[in-house]
Order: structure tokens, then C-alpha cells, then sequence
């Protein structure tokens, strides 16, 4: 106790003489600027491992520590993203990842928040230094979001090729490009150890609408995008390493509809009744995965984001009943690390600083 107490008034202590005194401000300061910057990433960049990291849980229900629907994968010297929901970049930044060695985007579908980022990320890696145009994978339309994207950001391109100078920023790979897949399921990548498939899901009437498995060497991912139960999905997985399935606790959506209507807010309460019938629940993922084979299934894309242990427990009600081999609940940073040659799955949660 008067160990901690001691503790307790140096800190204190400390504190207020780093408020009054600049020096010591500017050595805190440069302190934390170069272990920012000299941040050690090699545990993502892996040649003997297929790595991922989920970077958003989220789905469009907002959250304090979520960001949206986001999956980064982590294949030899490069990553790649399935959807880019609204601040998952910063989730990816505040963890130092070196953003030139973004290897391509892979959109589910075109629905909001699976697209918010498109701009940030491309924008960031050309910044960064990406060697090649950043290539942007989806459903027959992806030309036309792309485009978007491409025309809205025109502006912010003069400006920071005018500033920076075209040796800097090139303009030569400044724009995206779109790579439209149809006829699924369809090999889309095949890059030494890294084949990535993509296949179709049921996210009915939202159409396309893909799932994405990643192999690499002998290990394997498949991220689900949006769907309900969906047997193209669990052919797809077969006996993957780890799935990430969307989830949507129904029974928390409906409680959320009757509170809407009790309050008067139709609008909301017609929302919360009509989105019921285009996704998965926990205990139809745990089923999928089971049928599958799947050695560990990932929750994401949560509806409504549970914010804490007791909403988690009723989120994953009677999941377990459901036969999965083994069930994660998402959150932001949450990290695994396949190892090639073996059947080892290692999980941790790479924090931000
Ligand atoms: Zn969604
Ligand atoms: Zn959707």
C-alpha cells in the first residue's frame, strides 16, 4: 500500500513537472514521435505465415470502439483488405502498417458500409508510396463505384501532386482501377503461395454479392461478406482455418424494433424489421462452420455491436450448442497468425497505442 502510494505521487509529481517545464516536453515528445515511427511490423509480414487482422466489427450500427465491416489479410510482403468500412483505416494506421504494401482491395458488395474508405485507402498507399495502381476487386459494378470514387478525389490529386511534385506523389498510379468478377466461383489471384477464390453468397435482393477465401501455402481464410446462411458459402469454406462470418443477433434486432415502435420512431422501426431478413445469426454462423469444418469461426460485422460482457453473452446465445469447432467474438485489432506446415492457429489483440 505505501508502495503505491510512493508510486502514485512520483507520477503525480511527474506529471505536473512535464506540464511546466518545455524541455522535458520536447524530450517526451521526440520520445514517443521515433517509437512511433520506428514501430516493429514484421510480426504482420510474414513468409511462412498467413496472417489477418480484423480492422472493423462493426456493421453500419455506430460503436465508441468499432470501426466498420473490415478484414486485412497479411500474405508474404504484402496485405490486402476485404471492405473498407468507415474508420477502419485508422485502425490500420494507429498500428503502424506500412501502407505502400496494400496489394489490392476486395469489395463483398456495394452496400455503404462496405465501401466508405475506398478514397482514404487509396489515397493513403499512393502516399505512401505504392509502386502500382491500387486494384479494387468486386461484383459487376465495381467499374462504376470506382469510377466514383476516382472523379470525387480528382481535386485532392492536383493538389498534392502540385505540392509534393509529381516525383513524389506519381500520377501514374494515382487513380484505381477496377477489376470486375463474374462467373463465380472464380480464382481471381494467384500469386506464388496466394490463391484468393472469390464466390457468390446470398445477400438477397443485394446483388453481387461475394465471399472471399484466401489460401497460402497450406493454410486458409475465408472472410464471408454479407449473407444469410448460405450453402455456396459453406462449400467455400471447407475446412478452413478460420472463417469470418458476418453475424446479426436477431433476437437483440427484434427487441430493438418493438423499443422503436413503443417509442414512435416508425421509420427506425421499419429498418430494424426489414434488415432481418438479409443476414446470418450467430447460431446459423456456428452451424455453417460446423458443416464446413472450419477450425475457428470469427463473429464480425456485428448487429448491433455489443458493447459489453453482458451484451456479448446475449449476443452468442446458444452458439454454442451449434457444434462449431471454435467461436470468436470480433473486436478491432483482434490478430491471427497462421503459421505454414502446421494446423497452429495463434490468436492475440494488437492493440492501438
Ligand atoms: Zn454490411
Ligand atoms: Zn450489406
Amino acid at each position: 500500500m505505501r508502495k503505491l502510494v510512493i508510486a502514485l505521487v512520483v507520477i503525480a509529481a511527474g506529471s505536473y513537472f512535464a506540464l511546466q517545464n518545455q524541455t522535458l516536453q520536447d524530450h517526451l515528445m521526440a520520445a514517443v514521435i521515433k517509437s512511433r515511427m520506428a514501430q516493429d511490423t514484421s510480426e504482420l509480414f510474414q513468409q511462412d505465415a498467413l496472417n489477418a487482422m480484423v480492422c472493423g466489427s462493426t456493421s453500419p450500427f455506430p460503436s465508441p470502439k468499432r470501426a466498420g465491416p473490415c478484414i486485412a489479410i497479411f500474405a508474404g510482403d504484402k496485405f490486402y483488405i476485404v471492405d473498407v468500412g468507415s474508420r477502419s483505416w485508422n485502425n490500420l494506421a494507429l498500428r503502424g502498417i506500412s501502407a505502400e504494401k496494400l496489394g489490392g482491395i476486395f469489395i463483398t458488395h456495394f452496400h455503404s458500409d462496405h465501401i466508405a474508405e475506398l478514397g482514404e485507402y487509396n489515397m493513403q498507399s499512393w502516399a505512401a508510396g505504392r509502386d502500382a495502381n491500387l486494384k479494387i476487386y468486386g461484383g459487376q459494378g465495381i467499374e462504376n463505384i470506382v469510377a466514383g470514387f476516382n472523379q470525387a478525389y480528382a481535386h485532392d490529386r492536383g493538389f498534392r501532386i502540385e505540392h509534393h511534385g509529381a516525383d513524389y506523389l506519381k500520377p501514374e498510379t494515382a487513380e484505381m482501377v477496377a477489376a470486375p468478377i463474374t462467373q463465380l466461383p472464380k480464382v481471381i489471384m494467384q500469386d506464388g503461395k496466394l490463391t484468393i477464390t472469390a464466390f457468390a453468397v446470398d445477400h438477397d435482393p443485394i446483388d453481387p454479392a461475394l465471399g472471399y477465401r484466401f489460401d497460402y501455402g497450406d493454410r486458409s481464410l475465408v472472410v464471408s461478406g454479407d449473407t444469410v446462411k448460405s450453402q455456396s458459402l459453406i462449400n467455400a469454406s471447407k475446412d478452413a482455418d478460420v472463417l469470418f462470418h458476418e453475424a446479426q443477433a436477431q433476437h437483440m434486432v427484434q427487441q430493438l424494433e418493438d423499443t422503436a415502435k413503443a417509442l414512435g420512431r416508425h421509420q427506425l422501426a421499419k429498418i430494424f424489421f426489414d434488415i432481418r431478413d438479409y443476414h446470418t445469426s450467430p447460431v446459423e454462423a456456428a452451424e455453417s462452420a460446423a458443416e464446413a469444418n472450419v477450425k475457428e469461426l470469427v463473429l464480425y460485422h456485428l448487429t448491433p455491436p455489443p458493447p459489453n460482457k453482458i451484451a456479448e453473452k446475449i449476443f452468442m446465445r446458444d452458439v454454442e450448442k451449434a457444434g462449431a469447432n471454435s467461436v470468436q467474438l470480433a473486436h478491432d485489432g483482434l490478430f491471427y497468425s497462421l503459421p505454414l506446415n502446421s494446423n497452429t492457429i495463434q490468436r492475440q489483440t494488437i492493440k492501438a497505442p
